[in-house]
This record gives structure tokens, sequence and C-alpha cells, in this order.
């Protein structure tokens, strides 16, 4: 069983009619009932404007994974809350799947200590998706591209540490190019970046979008039986130096 706390801004959905029509239940609602039809996940949803930004002590917790998806109101995110879904990654191995815009959210800088900063532009260019990890967990399942009709432009430079993996990448209409689909392991935590999901598309309805978004959460899911690392002072003593 994998815990996943889906975590959307959910602003744009409230406040513009033509996303609303988009994602009724939210991007975070289109996701979680995607992702809903797999009997090993355990789904509940968090939202910016909930107290605590809905990730309390106590959600955080039982959280073995979070997709986080957010654009305009990165910085209302408050220190508490980033502290404690960093500590949650980093030290007790939960995984983390950051979505398009969030390459800006603070944790995913926190996490990745640069700018995470890009080219873009909103021009509904056609993505194609390129597979460069044939093999890899979480392209299982796709064939060897799969293409956008319609999204936002992202280009390189992306200002991230050098992907451990990087299981995609894009081509633009306009000729540009991204690392659309990249993994790092931070501390105890798995981090995945996966770029598709301006509000304005309605790229999480797109099957495949939702099979990577699917096999990110169950890679990025704490091994089995996974310790927590233990820091601090040891003292002598702790194993008998006799044997
Ligand atoms: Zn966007």
């Amino acid at each position: 069983m994998i815990r996943l706390t889906v975590w959307n801004e959910y602003r744009h959905e409230k406040k513009n009619p033509k996303i609303a029509e988009i994602y009724p239940q939210g991007m975070h609602g289109a996701i979680a009932s995607a992702l809903a039809k797999d009997a090993d996940l355990k789904i509940r949803t968090a939202t910016l404007d909930e107290p605590e930004h809905g990730l309390t002590q106590e959600v955080v917790d039982a959280t073995d994974v979070f997709i986080w998806w957010g654009h305009m109101h990165h910085q209302d995110v408050t220190d508490p809350i980033i502290e404690r879904v960093h500590k949650r990654v980093v030290v007790g191995g939960a995984g983390i799947v950051v979505l398009h815009s969030g390459h800006f959210s603070r944790i995913f800088k926190r996490l990745m200590g640069t700018t995470c900063d890009l080219k873009w532009r909103e021009a509904n260019d056609r993505e194609i998706l390129w597979v460069t990890r044939p093999g890899h967990p979480i392209v299982a399942g796709l064939d060897d591209h799969f293409v956008l009709a319609a999204e936002e432009m992202y280009g390189e430079y992306f200002d991230v540490p050098e992907p451990e993996t990087t299981f995609l990448i894009s081509s633009f209409t306009g000729g540009e190019v991204f690392r659309s689909g990249c993994t790092w392991q931070r501390g105890a935590g798995k981090v995945v970046y996966f770029r598709p999901g301006h509000e304005t598309y309605p790229t999480y309805h797109d099957k495949n979008v939702l099979k990577v978004i699917h096999n990110a959460v169950r890679w990025a899911a704490p091994n089995a039986g996974l310790k927590s690392p233990t820091f601090g002072n040891r003292k002598v003593g702790w194993i008998d130096q006799t044997k």
C-alpha cells in the first residue's frame, strides 16, 4: 500500500471558468481519480487554502509519496510546511513527484539547491516527449514517444543539478528542447520532475501523461522496510569489542 498525497495550489481552477471546465474537481481531483484505479494506492488530496495547506504533521507523516502542482502562489506556502515536507522526504524517505510549474515551488528549489529557472512560452506548441531511458520503470508501457497536441513550451537551459536519470526529453514546435522527465535522490527520498501540465490544457486527462505520473508515484515510494537514518553522538561500547 502506497499512501499518496496529491497537493495542488488549486486557485486557477477556482478563478478561471475555462480552467474549471477542464478540471471541475481541480487538477488534483483529475489526477487522484485517474490513479484511484490502482487498489495499492491510498490517495488523499491537499490544497493551498486549507489550514496548514492541507499538510498537517499527521498528513505528512502518513504520506509515502507527494505529488506537487503549484504556479502563481509558491510564496504563500509557509516555511514550517516546507520544512515539514522536506524532512519527510530527505529523512523520512518519502518520494515527491513535482509537476510542471512546480519547478519554481519552494519545496523543489529547496531540494535542488539551484534556481530551477527555464525558458517558457504560451503559444499552443505541439510537444513530443521522447523516451530516453527505455526499460526505466517510470516509462513502462509507453511507446518510444508520445505527443501532446498543445502545451506551454519549456526550454533549456533548465537550471537543475544534473539528473541521476533523464527518462524523457521534449521537443516543441518552436524548436526548443527540454529535459521533461528527471529523477534525483535526496537523502533517503526520491524526487521526480515531470514537465507537462499547464493549467489551460487538458493534459492531466491524457492517458500517457497519467501513466507517467502513476509509474512515477510507484517508483518514488519508499522501499519496503526503509529505516530512517540516525544521527548524532555515538557512545563507545555500542558494540562488544571483545568479539
Ligand atoms: Zn504553465
